[in-house]
């Protein structure tokens, strides 16, 4: 069952979940599987699979870095993953949810508000947002999962971290590769790689890593570029 798989879950992480949190992963179960009858938000196999392979995948992130009262932009959020369900951990995190398709950020602004989980939902593409003052280099924190190559995914999410500041991707165990070749688009944006922290989904067998980009200088004004730029050249 959801709630004994997250709580016994969050457990084995090291997280302590605040109270109310699993009747909140509950209700955001439920929004989930209900929207997903309407249109394709996010692949879910029932309960358990979304307590292990998105609640608690999601979660791990807050024993990878230390997100209390951080601001936080999740990009290409989707569903609402990992930001929502870190938000539910923590509530001290002060959110932005991120997508450039207007039906699912409809959803996130009226799944959060329903919930009582303040949050900003925000419509628009990562490489226009960042050049916005208001977004650019605001943050303490951007995290993604599941939305592009760390070299791309470095272009759209390392301008919205502060210096000092950290960019949080979500990758699979063999991405050595993939950090690898990201390196010199990393330092380009203004990052270096600090760390990759490794670890297992409670309840499960998988591998999943999160690497820890630190913001050590500000992003150069030309970057993000324009999306058919990043996509024919990555950096
Ligand atoms: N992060 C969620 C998760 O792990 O379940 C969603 C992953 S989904 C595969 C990728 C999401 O990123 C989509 O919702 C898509 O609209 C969004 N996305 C892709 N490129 C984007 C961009 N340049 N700016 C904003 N959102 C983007």
């Amino acid at each position: 069952m959801l709630e004994e798989i997250v709580a016994g879950g969050a457990t084995a992480l090291g997280i302590s979940l605040p109270e109310g949190a699993l009747a909140l992963y509950r209700a955001y179960f439920d929004a989930l599987s209900e929207a997903n009858r309407r249109f394709n938000l996010t692949a879910i196999e029932g309960e358990d699979q979304a307590a292990t392979l998105h609640f608690l995948d999601s979660a791990a992130v807050l024993a990878c870095a230390d997100l209390h009262e951080k601001t936080v932009i999740d990009v290409g959020a989707g569903g609402g993953l990992p930001g929502l369900a870190l938000k539910i951990a923590d509530p001290t995190i002060d959110l932005t949810l991120l997508d450039a398709t207007e039906k699912k950020v409809a959803f996130l602004a009226s799944l959060t508000e329903r919930l009582g989980l303040p949050c900003r939902a925000v419509a628009a593409r990562a490489e226009e947002l960042s050049h916005a003052p208001e977004h650019r280099e605001r943050y303490d924190a951007a995290v993604a999962r599941a939305v592009a190559d760390l070299r791309v995914l470095a272009e759209l999410c390392l301008p919205f971290v502060r210096v000092g500041g950290q960019f949080l991707a979500m990758k699979s165990a063999d991405s050595d590769r993939e950090i690898e070749e990201a390196a010199p688009a990393i330092e380009k944006l203004g990052g270096r790689l600090a760390d990759v922290r490794a670890y297992t989904i409670p309840a499960t067998d998988i591998l999943r890593r999160v690497v820890v980009v630190e913001k050590v200088a500000p992003t150069p004004e030309r970057f993000p570029r324009r999306w058919a730029a990043i996509q024919k050249r990555a950096l």
